[in-house]
């Protein structure tokens, strides 16, 4: 066996797993395999969702991978969860990265939030409203959606959410509108950020909700076209809401927690990375293949004997090394209040991911030639669905080398004259 207990190589690299995390990435590997990849090509052709891949996570409990134990879930960590994700990446990106919204939408109320200050009745009221939306997920397999950006600035977390809850009797009713909205159409419920409406004209950050739309919701609506450049399964359409009213007990984090838990854990907006991860071995395992004339219904052409090939097979894989490493280091240092060398480190972890998948199958294309992007085979979508890592909020490409540059230079509260 390559690899300890696993006789394939998973996209984060060889390591010592343990049980578990063997058991949920050889389950990933076989799933992506046997089921996503032969699936990924009609959902890109058609930008329709991979609902047969949902019932097979579904079936295999993925879907609760990260509800905690007590729960009823499979209580996998943060670590855990990233190896997973980058295996269904490899062979579905749209799933992994839709994926990642739902396992992010029970890891953030799980165990992020238990590293939360929180006061005991505001842990006492999420304890009660989670048991709620776990047994959702672990009894009837719900799916949640992750819908945040606005087109405005607070998805980068540089303004309040425009959508807005205004407390009423018994819950809350909820107005505006959510762009790239993935799952659009197919989540049971949407987990909402919005701010709380206070009646004062003054929005605030600290306002912040994170609440939960039920799909059939009255009020919400579902607008708009989506044919994007890649990532077309995760169907992210607009989303309206008009008066939209919810019960209190859909509140997925008390009031004023969200705000803290983004402050206080930077690593749960890192979870967008292990998609890309994958797609980046996928474009990888590709270019193997295609050189040596192994692509499965090809002719066996083999292109593997000329120097520049091999020259751009070695940069793929000193690139894809160096990504599996600073992604490896960071996945096991996330956690709560993480130091600036920590924190740092993580930015730079995601923006070699994001960056790199892309540069990894930009090589990828050039190297296998023209017949390679051809679209009976996957290399083209690779390539497209790469390019969208490095857009999405908060952790934009852009936007890390911002925050990294000025972390850097300037301690907390420091300013120049
Ligand atoms: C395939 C896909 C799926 C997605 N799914 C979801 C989803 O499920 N949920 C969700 O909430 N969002 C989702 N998104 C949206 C994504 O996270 C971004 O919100 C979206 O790509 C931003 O697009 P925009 O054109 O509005 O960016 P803009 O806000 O116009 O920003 C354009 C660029 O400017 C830079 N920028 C933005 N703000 C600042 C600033 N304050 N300072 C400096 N630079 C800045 C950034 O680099 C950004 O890339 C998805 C995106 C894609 C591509």
């Amino acid at each position: 066996m390559p690899s300890g207990q696993l006789d394939f190589i998973p996209a984060v690299g060889t390591a010592d797993f343990s049980p578990a995390q063997a058991q949920w990435l050889t389950l990933a590997n076989r799933l992506g395999r046997e089921r996503f990849a032969p699936r990924a090509a009609t959902w890109d052709r058609e930008a329709s969702f991979p609902f047969a891949n949902y019932d097979d996570l579904r079936e295999a409990g993925l879907l609760a991978l990260c509800v905690p134990r007590a729960f009823g879930g499979a209580g996998a960590d943060f670590a855990t969860y990233c190896m997973v994700g980058a295996e269904i990446g490899r062979f579905c990106g749209a799933t992994a990265l839709t994926y990642n919204m739902h396992i992010c939408s029970t890891m953030w109320t799980g165990v992020l939030s238990d590293g939360i200050d929180m006061t005991p009745a505001q842990r006492d009221e999420h304890q009660a409203r989670r048991e709620l939306h776990f047994a959702r997920v672990v009894r009837d397999g719900a799916v949640y959606a992750q819908p945040f950006s606005e087109g405005s600035a607070a998805a980068a977390g540089k303004a309040p959410f425009g959508t807005t809850a205004r407390k009423v009797d018994g819950g809350w009713v909820l107005n505006g509108r959510k762009i790239f909205a993935s799952l659009s159409g197919a989540a049971d419920y949407y987990g909402i950020l919005c701010t709380e409406d206070r009646g004062d004209q003054h929005p605030d950050m600290r306002d912040t909700l994170y609440i939960a739309v039920p799909g059939r919701a009255d009020g919400l609506t579902v607008t708009g076209d989506w044919d994007p450049m890649g990532m077309r399964g995760t169907v992210s359409r607009t989303l309206l809401l008009k008066d939209v009213f919810v019960p209190d007990h859909e509140q997925l984090m008390p009031r004023g927690v969200y705000y803290r838990a983004a402050q206080t854990w930077p690593a749960m907006f890192f979870t967008l990375s292990p998609t890309y991860l994958g797609v980046a071995q996928a474009a990888y395992d590709f270019t193997v293949q295609y050189l040596r004339g192994e692509v499965p219904g090809q002719p066996p052409v083999k292109r593997r004997m000329y120097p520049t090939k091999q020259i751009a097979v070695a940069q793929m894989r000193i690139q894809l090394e160096t990504m599996r490493s600073i992604f490896w280091r960071a996945i096991h240092e996330a956690k709560p209040n993480p130091s600036k060398d920590e924190r740092l480190r993580l930015y730079a972890a995601h923006y070699t991911v994001m960056e790199g998948a892309n540069d990894i199958a930009r090589l990828a294309i050039r190297t296998c030639g023209g017949q390679s992007m051809l679209k009976d085979l996957p290399l083209e979508r690779l390539y497209r669905d790469s390019r969208c890592g490095a857009l999405m909020l908060p952790w934009t490409a852009e936007l890390i080398l911002d925050r990294m540059g000025r972390e850097t230079l300037y301690e907390s509260g420091e300013r120049d004259e």
